[in-house]
């Protein structure tokens, strides 16, 4: 898979140009990148930290969009933005967080999500999804969308639970 990005450790740094890079992606695939769907779009990949959909509601109330923007708009948005790969959804927070490789096609993938600092890290490993799909269908099951959440602490609080005092 070309413009895959394989280093778990990419994250969306630099907001217009994963918003660049998703138009870029909408050119190529014909799909329609409407002022609302780039708006909620940048709103995701402007946030730090996977978002939550009431801080994205609230956002959207006082960031003044594209005309007054309505939740049931939003949530459009957000399942065009979900069905095409450019965002995730983490279920168990109820939070969005913008794919490091927008440019492939949508994907199933674990997330590593710290219980402390509510960091979502993407990580990117085929095998993990693969072997899964496998066993789920050598049970006759088929598979659909899946996101495995896994919780923890991320590296950097585990250093500073260790760290005494
Ligand atoms: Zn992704
Ligand atoms: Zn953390």
């Amino acid at each position: 898979m070309p413009g895959v990005c394989t280093d778990p450790k990419h994250h969306v740094h630099d907001a217009e140009e994963f918003v660049s890079a998703v138009e870029a992606a909408c050119r190529k695939r014909g799909l329609r990148l409407t002022p609302i769907r780039n708006y909620v779009l940048g709103l995701i990949a402007e946030a730090e930290r996977p978002l939550k959909a009431y801080d994205l509601l609230d956002r959207v109330r006082e960031g003044g969009g594209p005309g007054s923007i309505a939740p049931p708009t939003v949530y459009r948005a957000l399942d065009f933005l979900l069905a095409n790969g450019f965002i995730h959804r983490l279920e168990s927070i109820n939070a969005f967080v913008a794919c490091h490789h927008p440019s492939s096609r949508p994907h199933s993938v674990p997330f590593l999500i710290c219980d402390n600092c509510h960091d979502a890290t993407e990580l990117e490993d085929e095998r993990v999804v693969q072997s899964l799909d496998a066993r789920a269908r050598a049970l006759g099951f088929t598979p659909q969308a899946q996101t495995l959440e896994v919780h923890g602490l991320c590296a950097a609080c585990s250093r500073a639970e260790a760290a005494p005092g």
